[in-house]
């Protein structure tokens, strides 16, 4: 597609400059961006109806003469034309018109209309018909069903059709290059972009509307092919750029374990031996570590790290919540504070002389491991030696964040190891192409004596013996958690709710020490909250969801969530994640406002049915799709053109073999497939 893919749009007739920039609005700089930009649905016009068998909410093409025309003076003034064929008779009728156009519908004028008939006081009406005068035996209708395209303010329908007309024609004049390699599918490009811009009267609208068409198919395979090799080719540069070898370091690795009141799990063992392995070459790692909630990620990311230390380098670590990094720096403190490693903690609340001395001492080196949020990421954040980044939590972070933190270093080494941690299990399908650039090790077990989380769905109506529930476990010496959830992105309304609800739980309960915990207090506030319910001071806490990851109190074994219909099962699954750490039976109670939906009762029935995160991810998927499952909605990692998860979730195993398959033998293929599909949207990024 050279010839089109380099043609810019302003070369089509009719578009001048303020056109192109409408269009640009909508992704489309090329013709070839025109070609992709697919019509929502379809009309069918190819065929006249009678005007007798014209039906209430059908589109239709009707034809006939004019009988009467008048301005009618309603509840709203009209202008209502009588229509007439040899069947039947309709009324047209428009609340905004012209003076030419009163004049153009005079009687014994021949239309063809195109509209959708309702019932209206004279029988079937049509408002706003699109219309058009004809010669009497003119047989001329569409011959292809009419294409509805996405649109912007300011670009009609009928121009849309005019440029893809014309983009089509250059299509068909210089067809293009086919990218997949041969027989891979029944359409080739050229062919799945004629069918679906024009598809022919008796399409199968069905299939079409479902994005279930082999047309719609083709381009998906090619779209998350493209999407998969860009991956591989991040990955590919990251690593051409080398990294600092950090061999092992048996002896430092060794002590620390040793000081450890529990030996490492097999899998922790074997993904600490992975990652061993990678930090001590020459070229970047890129490893994620999914591992459930609770399997114990962060002994493996202190090997890690220690590793990287040992060998004279900085590392970052961060994470996504201030409350997760806080509880990092604790466990970091009691692990490396007895090996005399230096450290250092940054977040969004560092500010002034504290900032600037931390900066300082990162940029100088003497800090070796710096813990902290987002803020890492910050422009005048600048290491001196830093040899690896650890990135907790990973689904809240997008590519592009990932490798930013990754260019901070100023060694003349290469790029850092990466190490990305997640407790979101990512479907294997979905980790193909959304962390193809990753390698991926699974820490699959439990450290030994946990007991899995019975989970249990209440109705809020039975809310009473919810409570009494909670008073009876935490009288038996155990502790629970009350989470509050709520659909506003709002802090402020988030703290509120939590706090009525731990004013009506103190007012039943006035025999526990209750605690609250919500984004809105001050990190000493929620420090000093945790500690109190850590040290079983408190025997329930009232939070919202910033409890949801990272939190660690064993002798917590109950948790009643409220309102998890609102919730994903990816953030039920980490929340419920907080309870069966220690060795008590543990129990979840989801308390439901009913009536659920279809969708949320099945959410609902697989937190019930399993604690299995990666069951539960795959339904995450399957129920909401994968801007859901990676919190990546805002940060484009996952936004295709065509392709579609999970619709087109059955194409995954073949865009892998395929994307393998061009890898190896078509390698040449790879950078026009990339520009092909990604190309409008770099443009884009630029402007
Ligand atoms: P996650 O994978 O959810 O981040 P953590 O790293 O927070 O899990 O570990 C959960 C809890 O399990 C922590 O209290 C941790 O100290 C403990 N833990 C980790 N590894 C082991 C082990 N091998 N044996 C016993 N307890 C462990
Ligand atoms: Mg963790």
């Amino acid at each position: 597609m050279t010839e089109i893919a380099g043609t810019p749009v302003q070369e089509l007739r009719g578009v001048g400059p303020r056109l192109a920039e409408k269009l640009a609005d909508c992704g489309v700089f090329r013709v070839e961006d025109l070609l992709f930009h697919l019509p929502l649905r379809y009309q069918d016009r190819t065929r006249v109806t009678p005007i007798a068998a014209a039906r209430e909410g059908v589109d239709a093409v009707i034809e006939g003469e004019v009988r009467a025309a008048d301005i009618v003076f309603g509840r709203r003034r009209s202008l209502v034309a009588r229509l007439q064929d040899g069947t039947g008779t309709i009324t047209l009728r428009f609340f905004h018109f012209s003076a030419a156009q009163k004049k153009s519908l005079k009687s014994g004028s021949r239309l063809r209309c195109f509209g959708q008939p309702r019932r209206g006081s004279s029988g079937l009406e049509i408002y706003h018909p699109e219309y058009r005068q004809v010669e009497e035996g003119e047989v001329h209708t569409e011959e292809s069903l009419t294409p509805i395209y996405p649109t912007t303010a300011g670009i009609g329908q009928n121009q849309w059709r005019s440029l893809c007309a014309q983009a089509l024609a250059r299509l068909r004049n210089a067809p293009p290059r086919d990218l997949l390699p041969a027989g891979s599918h029944p359409y080739n490009l050229a062919q799945a972009l004629q069918y679906l811009h024009t598809p022919p009267p008796d399409a199968a609208l069905e299939m079409l509307r479902e994005g279930r068409h082999p047309a719609q198919l083709r381009l998906a395979l090619e779209e998350l092919i493209a999407h998969n090799l860009s991956l591989f080719r991040l990955r590919q540069r990251a690593q051409a750029e080398g990294a600092p070898a950090l061999p092992s370091r048996p002896k430092e690795l060794g002590a620390f374990l040793d000081a450890l009141p529990f030996v490492p799990t097999h899998a922790q063992a074997r993904v600490l031996a992975e990652i061993a392995t990678d930090l001590a070459r020459s070229y970047p790692m890129l490893r994620l570590v999914q591992g459930d909630v609770g399997s114990g990620k962060t002994l493996v990311a202190a090997g890690a790290a220690l590793q990287a230390i040992a060998n004279g380098y900085q590392v970052a670590l961060m994470a996504p919540t201030e409350i997760l990094a806080e509880q990092h720096w604790s466990s970091f403190s009691d692990w490396f504070q007895p090996l005399a490693i230096s450290m250092e903690w940054l977040s969004g609340r560092t500010k002034g002389k504290k900032r600037d001395a931390a900066l300082q001492r990162i940029a100088s080196g003497e800090a070796s491991l710096v813990i902290g949020t987002h803020a890492l990421f910050q422009r005048d954040v600048n290491f001196s030696r830093l040899g690896l980044v650890i990135v907790d939590e990973q689904h809240r972070f997008g590519v592009h964040q990932r490798l930013a933190l990754t260019e901070k270093t100023a060694a003349r080494q290469g790029r850092p190891h990466q190490l990305v941690m997640t407790a979101t299990p990512i479907p294997r399908t979905l980790s193909m192409v959304a962390y193809a650039d990753l390698d991926c090790s699974v820490i699959d077990e439990l450290p030994p004596g946990r007991q899995a989380v019975t989970t249990a769905l209440v109705d809020n109506l039975r809310r009473q013996q919810v409570v009494e529930r909670v008073a009876a476990a935490c009288e038996d010496g155990r502790q629970a958690y009350w989470v509050c959830t709520l659909i506003e992105e709002s802090d402020v309304l988030q703290a509120q709710a939590a706090e009525a609800t731990a004013a009506e739980l103190q007012q039943a309960l006035p025999q526990l020490a209750i605690g609250l915990i919500h984004g809105r207090l001050r990190p000493a506030e929620k420090e000093a909250v945790m500690q109190r319910f850590k040290a079983g001071e408190l025997s329930l806490l009232v939070a919202t969801t910033v409890i949801e990851v990272g939190v660690d109190v064993a002798n917590a074994s109950l948790m009643i969530i409220e309102n998890p219909e609102r919730l994903g099962l990816a953030q039920l699954h980490q929340l419920r994640g907080r309870v069966g750490r220690g060795s008590e039976a543990s129990h979840c109670v989801l308390l439901y406002q009913a009536p659920l939906s279809a969708n949320g009762r099945q959410r609902l029935g697989a937190m019930r049915e399993s604690t299995d995160g990666f069951y539960i991810a795959e339904k995450d998927l399957e129920l909401r799709g994968p801007g859901e499952v990676l919190g990546t909605r805002q940060t484009g990692l996952m936004e295709f053109r065509i392709a579609e998860l999970p619709t087109h979730n059955h194409l995954l195993d073949e865009v892998q073999s395929l994307s393998q398959q061009i890898r190896e033998h078509y390698p040449e293929l790879s950078e026009p497939l990339i520009a092909r599909w990604t190309g409008a949207v770099q443009h884009f990024a630029k402007v």
